[in-house]
């Protein structure tokens, strides 16, 4: 373990009063479970004795994750003709995070205890020490959270460069590449989806809090006096979308930040938080941020990073409502709400109620029998499927014992083949979560799966 690592126990907040945390306290314990059991998640470098803070997403965690991606860029970009989309460089010079405040102000206040020498964020620990109970603690000092690195051979200080710890710079320093190439004018948003990195001091409860992770921006450009009207039209839109993707309302809320809590330039944030199996925690901020960023940019770069409005005759820098989200958190809060636990036929099982749209397999393809007989109809039924859905093709054990595995990840819809189905031209599907079965002709598959899609 290095110096700024400390164990992975720290209480990342209080759990709240109102939190009907008790019945919740082991799902955490099978969520985590269950990701490597399945394949959705992985310690990274694990046969090295994992590094800590780091994990790998496997087979279905990768499709989950990444549909959860896509269902944001649908939203956000697809659907809209006011987003465009951007990728910008992990990579940036030293003068984007001295402009945009990150170099001077991006760090946690870190103590160590006096007892047993563990170091924690002075913000986190509540007076404290989670490890040994001490109350006795160093001044705290401030650690900044971004990663430096060097570009080139030589690792001096002119050759120093950061990996970002948030996408959202990439938009503001392409403000004006935007709008020239796109012909957008305000209100306009720039969305961007990737990777980003923060030297967390204690990284945490699995996914939500590491140190290299993914996260989901858009800068909302705006004209100055309709800021505060695009900033509650956002925080609809976002709550909204997290319902429609299956999170009960009983576990997810907005919280509007209390004036202290803001930044100087912010005139209003409010987080979704997730009802977490420790408590309520952030899944997204919403910021309206005022003209602070751009004018930090167009300042230190000396270009102009306005808006002309040619009817008006005026010039001015847009204000920015930025909704920001976390995908690889999302995807754990996703993961936590669908774990569901009920009986059929009198036998227990476990299954994960997630959206069609974010299951890592809409459809499992199952043959009823090994039998060659069934295998070129069931191949068949798959090639025509794989097109419009990602599905799984299973023909090892019996076909209850199936069922229970697509039921476990998540799979909405099962397709059996059966020695009728070389008669009749049917396949039976299977509902994960009634366990309901019908009979389907297979030249009207594709057309209901896709129907029931459009219905989820
Ligand atoms: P926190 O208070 O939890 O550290 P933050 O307020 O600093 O988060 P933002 O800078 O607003 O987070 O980032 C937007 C979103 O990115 C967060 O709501 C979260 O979903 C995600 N995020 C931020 N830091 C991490 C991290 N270390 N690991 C995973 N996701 C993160």
């Amino acid at each position: 373990m290095s110096d700024q690592e400390v164990p992975n126990t720290a209480p990342d907040v209080a759990p709240d009063g109102d939190a009907d945390t008790a019945d919740r306290s082991d799902l955490m314990e099978k969520v985590v479970g269950l990701c490597k059991r399945r394949g959705f998640i992985f310690q990274s470098a694990e046969i090295y004795g994992g590094f800590r803070s780091t994990y790998d997403y496997g087979p279905l965690g990768v499709n989950l994750l990444r549909n959860v991606k896509n269902a944001w860029w649908e939203a956000m970009v697809q659907c809209r003709d006011d987003v465009v989309g951007l990728d910008a460089s992990i990579l940036s010079p030293p003068a984007v995070w001295e402009a945009s405040g990150h170099l001077s102000n991006f760090s946690d206040p870190l103590v160590d205890c006096m007892k047993c020498h563990q170091r924690w964020r002075e913000d986190k620990i509540e007076g404290v020490c989670p490890s040994c109970g001490s109350t006795e603690f160093t001044e705290p000092r401030a650690f900044n959270l971004m990663f430096k690195t060097h570009a080139g051979p030589i690792e001096d200080e002119g050759a120093v460069a950061y990996l970002r710890p948030e996408t959202a710079q990439g938009m503001f320093i392409n403000f004006a590449n935007v709008l020239q190439t796109t012909r957008k004018k305000p209100p306009f948003g720039i969305a961007q989806v990737g990777k980003s990195f923060r030297n967390e001091i204690t990284p945490q409860n699995f996914v939500f809090r590491t140190r290299e992770f993914e996260q989901m921006e858009m800068e909302y450009f705006v004209p100055p006096a309709e800021a505060q009207t695009w900033f509650e039209y956002w925080l609809a839109e976002r709550f909204n979308w997290y319902l429609r993707l299956g999170i009960p309302e009983s576990e997810i809320r907005l919280r509007h930040h209390e004036a202290s809590e803001l930044a100087h330039y912010a005139a209003g944030v409010a987080d979704v938080e997730f009802l977490f199996p420790w408590g309520w925690d952030e899944l997204e901020g919403i910021a309206n941020r005022s003209d602070f960023d751009l004018k930090a940019h167009g300042e230190a770069s000396g270009e102009k990073l306005e808006y002309y409005d040619q009817t008006a005759n005026e010039r001015y820098v847009p204000h920015v409502i930025e909704p920001a989200a976390g995908a690889t958190r999302t995807m754990m809060a996703f993961l936590l709400s669908a774990y569901s636990e009920d009986e059929v036929g009198g036998e227990s099982r476990t299954l994960l109620k997630l959206h069609p749209k974010l299951a890592p397999y809409q459809v499992g393809v199952l043959p009823l029998s090994k039998k060659e007989t069934l295998e070129p109809l069931a191949r068949s039924v798959l090639a025509m499927l794989q097109p419009h859905f990602m599905c799984d093709y299973d023909t090892t054990q019996s076909i209850g014992k199936r069922y229970r595995r697509q039921d476990e990840v998540g799979t909405p819809w099962c397709v059996t083949i059966d020695f009728d189905s070389l008669e009749d031209g049917a396949v039976t599907v299977r509902d994960r979560d009634t366990t309901e079965q019908v009979r389907i002709p297979i030249d009207g598959l594709l057309a209901e799966l896709r129907r029931r899609m459009d219905e989820a």
